[in-house]
């Protein structure tokens, strides 16, 4: 039995090299190893959900933090001056969209930043690259990851690029600022979702990032 676990980790470990290498190639690589796959699974726990429904409930729950920001902007500088200020970041979009570029590529690297410095590895562990068919960046982390280092990693983007920036805008009074840290709250939704799914996975625990969908795999 020993002998027959200590085989299909092999295999896992090589399957996940091959993952590790062409993430895009998950599904192919499943089919073809499906029998196999299904015996790993087994010893994993699977969190994840698909990057459709990661982008689509990501748009929903970061709503009531976004409703936060609002009502506190609403409170200290009023309804009006709220309604133009955000109006105003229409007038010139192109810096906006130069910022959301930027924003997005920044939200992955900060992934990828935060899960080598939390998690101990070396930058060479951390794949960062763009799904052409997605035009979306991706951070992914190659080797296993403490359950504590991938939640802080997860949530490094909503806090740097949502949160920091509303506030900022909040204290300031600035439109620019209120409307990218709502777009960067919005952004790190999926996030979110990822963060609720590992919820309940215990101290210590190793997770692997997993290698196509939002969240990860639990090393049981
Ligand atoms: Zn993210």
């Amino acid at each position: 039995m020993l002998r027959r676990k200590a085989f299909v980790n092999t295999i896992a470990n090589f399957i996940h090299a091959l993952q590790a290498v062409k993430p895009i190639h998950d599904k192919c690589l499943r089919r073809s190893f499906s029998t196999l796959f299904g015996k790993i699974e087994n010893m994993k726990r699977d969190l994840s959900i698909s990057l459709f429904d990661a982008n689509l409930y990501g748009l929903l729950v970061p709503l009531p933090i976004i409703a936060l920001f609002a009502t506190l902007y609403i409170a200290r500088w009023g309804l009006v001056t709220f309604t133009f200020d955000l109006l105003n970041v229409f007038a010139s979009p192109s810096l906006f969209v130069l910022a959301f570029i930027v924003g997005i590529v920044l939200h992955e690297l900060i992934h990828g930043v935060t899960w080598m410095i939390a998690g101990r590895k070396s930058w060479r562990t951390i794949k960062m690259g763009i799904m052409w068919w997605a035009l979306t960046p991706y951070a992914h982390s190659l080797e296993p990851l403490a359950i504590n280092a991938y939640r802080v990693g997860v949530v490094m983007p909503a806090i740097l690029l949502g949160i920091l920036p509303s506030l900022f805008a909040v204290v300031i009074g600035s439109g620019w600022w209120l409307a990218f840290g709502i777009v960067f709250t919005l952004a790190a939704g999926g996030d979110m979702i990822v963060l609720w799914l590992v919820r309940n996975v215990e101290r210590g625990k190793l997770v692997e990032d997993h290698p196509s969908r939002c969240g990860c795999y639990v090393i049981e």
